[in-house]
């Protein structure tokens, strides 16, 4: 490697098709240096797709506090990273129901989140609306604890990331609109 790196790459020295060494390398068809091996490979580093969804039944909101670090204890919805063979609607249906155990239909989207920075790891959240099949949620092993919420109520001192943040402040800011 040569001592210039690439955000979000972790010291990644092999390529990972023909287990070549890595450089960093400005070639002609990119507009910025890239990972690249002898034989021609390019590694792209890109952000990781996060799908969460805000399950919604009676006026309140499913909120759980997260059991596993990072930010153990602070409150979110459901959501994880998407696999690599699912849509983000079924990745949203997936996470509220390995999470909270309980069905969702997913409904309309609450927002695309972002925060660009210099170095990764960096990610892309989706934010779904999601009507809960059921009130009874059934902690998977991710979740502390879960309730249901008023839109008041939601604990915005205690919130996990920025992205939950702005997720419900939209949401909160929709069922404004619905409502008025
Ligand atoms: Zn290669």
């Amino acid at each position: 490697m040569t001592e210039e790196q690439i955000a979000g790459a972790d010291g990644m020295q092999y390529c990972p098709h023909c287990a070549a060494p890595l450089i960093v390398k400005l070639i002609p068809t990119e507009d910025r240096p890239r990972l690249i091996c002898d034989r021609g490979h390019v590694i792209y580093i890109n952000p990781k797709v996060v799908v969460g969804v805000i399950p919604e039944l009676d006026g309140r909101i499913l909120l759980m506090r997260r059991g596993i670090e990072p930010r153990y204890g602070a409150w979110t919805f459901p959501g994880g990273f998407m696999e690599i063979d699912e849509s983000v609607e079924q990745c949203a249906a997936r996470e509220a129901h390995e999470e909270v155990g309980i069905h969702v239909e997913v409904l309309d989207l609450i927002g695309v989140y972002s925060r660009p920075g210099p170095q990764g790891p960096s990610i892309v959240s989706i934010v779904f609306r999601g009507a809960a099949g059921s009130d009874s949620p059934k902690l998977g092993r991710e979740a502390l604890e879960a309730k249901w919420v008023l839109p008041e109520d939601i604990p915005w001192d205690e919130l996990a990331y920025e992205t939950t943040r702005w997720a419900l402040t939209a949401w909160v800011e929709q069922q404004r609109k619905h409502d008025g």
